[in-house]
């Protein structure tokens, strides 16, 4: 069986911890699906179609990296794309937390789904995507938080 994962998230907008999280799990599966959840209540900082293109470009010479756009429930989207795996990425205690009850929860919904947990480099632990929102809302630089594929937009 093909090893399928989702990685799910915002990527409002994709940061250098996102990119190194996805990079580091491209030799373990045959396939990775970015997807970028589409919350009819939050409408987010960046489009949706913005945060798509940037993320395909950053991942453009890695073709077991895909893109795309979900909404609803991530285990249902999981099953329609046969995907395996949930992927998601560890900064703190309290992104552990947080994860517990939505890892635990989404086992309970499909058991035969795994969530997979990476850990963060240390020097990506203080990046994430709002406080690049925040620095880029008030015009200041956001080139270290950001990979580099994608400099020339900002
Ligand atoms: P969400 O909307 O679920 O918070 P994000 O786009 O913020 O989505 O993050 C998606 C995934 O990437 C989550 O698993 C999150 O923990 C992980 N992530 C975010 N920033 C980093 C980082 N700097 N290092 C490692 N993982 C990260």
């Amino acid at each position: 069986m093909k090893k399928i994962a989702v990685f799910p998230g915002s990527f409002d907008p994709i940061t250098k911890g996102h990119e190194n999280i996805i990079l580091r799990s491209i030799p373990l599966f045959d396939e990775i699906i970015v997807a970028i959840g589409e919350n009819a209540d939050k409408k987010g900082y960046f489009s949706i179609e913005q945060r798509l293109a940037w993320i395909e470009r950053v991942f453009k010479d890695h073709p077991s990296v895909k893109v795309e756009k979900y909404s609803g429930l991530t285990v249902e989207y999981c099953k329609t794309k046969n995907a395996n795996y949930i992927l998601r990425g560890l900064r703190t205690s309290a992104d552990f937390e947080f994860e517990r009850s939505i890892g635990q929860a989404n086992k309970k919904l499909r058991p035969e789904l795994e969530t997979v947990f990476m850990l963060t480099m240390p020097e990506f632990t203080p990046i994430n995507s709002s406080i690049v929102r925040d620095v880029h809302r008030h015009g200041g630089e956001v080139y270290d938080f950001i990979p580099e594929a994608i400099h020339s937009d900002f």
